[in-house]
């Protein structure tokens, strides 16, 4: 099962291949594979690096138009470029929140002079953002959001608090909903701002997670400022600006995604193989599962990138759940099959090994992003057509 290419296509496979192969096994090899999921923060200064390299080079941010510093690559090309990626075992992408939310975000409803001061250095990698959306009473329902903003002079000054706010601690900027009217009716009244996260208003507290990473924080905003130009949108406009943030997830991270499952998939059965629970018909039973939706993944998602255009608007409904609940039970089977061991460190006072710090995250892909219960409700409404839920 692969995508049907052009010569074209395959030159550029060719390109990055041999790119990526080059830098990976060069001046880059300490971090191959560093910073994935539950891995997220460490050897962040040396992926800053990483992420400044594939900008000198040409490769971040492809899929955004020429005129923006992208290759203005087609989303098959950007699905190929993904794949070759987690082949060559890249690391953990720092940027990717400026590169693949912000930056769309901007070329579609920002201003010239918000795009010509932010775009660039998103490219280049010279600037990291992070997401202010979620609060402590704001998650799935979003509009609830409490972070206030008001206009003193030509700043705004922002009072409250952002929660799992990922990468917080080692971002230069973030982009913040804030209420703007507080007296407007709830998505009327909120504003999408770009902070900058280096300022005396702003505390950062990383928050530690059961896998020992401290991911993501609870950002403080206390008195923070920013410029008055840099709402997105227009003022009070700040809902639909977040709307069109969260649908900028073209599926072209689809394909690399899936050969990392496979990866993880592969280092299963390994496990399965040297304990011997690979002659259990019950596990057994299980490894097929596992690889029978591995394969149904991939068929999804080459049937939403091979049919653009199309209407594969379900397909692209039930990815989420799918992918979530199937990584999430490859960690438990993972643990399983080692049975005892799966509980031993592998190193003071809290090292765990990759296998374990993944299965840990992996209960997390069933919440970020929209939890399992808000996915179902998306595909009842909008899939299936069902009454929308009361509120
Ligand atoms: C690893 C990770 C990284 C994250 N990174 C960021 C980030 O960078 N920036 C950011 O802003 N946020 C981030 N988040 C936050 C994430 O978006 C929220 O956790 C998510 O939206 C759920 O919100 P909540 O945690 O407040 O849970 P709640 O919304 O309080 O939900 C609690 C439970 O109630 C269920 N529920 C809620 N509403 C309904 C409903 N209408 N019908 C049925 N069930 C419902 C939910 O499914 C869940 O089980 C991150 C979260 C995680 C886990």
């Amino acid at each position: 099962m692969e995508l049907q290419l052009t010569k074209e296509e395959e030159e550029f496979r060719h390109e990055a291949r041999s790119w990526l192969r080059a830098q990976l096994n060069g001046p880059f090899k300490d971090i191959r594979g560093r910073g994935a999921s539950g891995d997220q923060d460490t050897y962040v200064e040396e992926r800053i690096a990483w992420g400044k390299a594939m900008g000198a080079a040409g490769w971040n941010c492809i899929g955004w138009p020429k005129e923006h510093g992208g290759r203005g690559c087609t989303i098959k090309e950007e699905a190929v470029f993904n794949e070759e990626y987690v082949r060559a075992n890249g690391p953990g992408n720092v940027g990717h929140i400026g590169q693949t939310l912000l930056g769309p975000t901007l070329i579609h409803f920002g201003s010239a002079k918000q795009q010509k001061r932010f775009l660039p250095a998103i490219v280049a990698g010279d600037e990291i953002w992070c997401q202010g959306y979620s609060e402590p009473g704001a998650g799935s329902d979003l509009a609830n959001v409490q972070t206030k903003a008001r206009l003193v002079g030509d700043q705004w000054i922002i009072e409250g608090q952002k929660i799992w706010t990922s990468g917080a601690q080692y971002s230069d900027w973030c982009f913040v909903l804030c209420r703007t009217d507080s007296d407007a009716p709830k998505h009327r009244g909120i504003s999408y701002i770009l902070v900058p996260m280096k300022q005396v208003g702003i505390e950062v507290r990383p928050i530690k997670q059961m896998g020992g990473s401290a991911e993501f924080a609870e950002v403080f905003f206390d008195g923070a400022k920013a410029d008055q130009d840099h709402v997105v949108g227009g003022v009070n406009n700040g809902w639909k600006v977040a709307m069109g943030t969260l649908s900028f997830e073209r599926g072209a991270s689809t394909l690399g995604q899936q050969y990392l499952f496979q990866q993880e998939f592969e280092q299963v059965v390994a496990v399965a193989r040297r304990t011997g629970a690979a002659n259990d018909p019950v596990f057994r039973q299980r490894l097929a599962q596992a690889a029978i939706g591995l394969k149904i993944m991939r068929v999804n998602a080459l049937r939403m990138l091979e049919h653009q255009g199309a209407d594969l608007s379900r397909e692209a409904l039930i990815s989420k759940l799918y992918w979530s609940n199937w990584h999430r039970d490859l960690g438990k089977l993972a643990m399983d099959l080692l049975g005892p061991e799966a509980e031993l460190l592998d190193g003071l006072p809290y090292e765990l090994t990759r296998m374990q710090k993944w299965y840990l995250f992996a209960r997390a892909d069933t919440i970020y992003a929209g939890s399992n219960q808000i996915q179902r409700n998306i595909i009842g409404e909008r899939g299936l057509g069902l009454p929308k839920e009361p509120r």
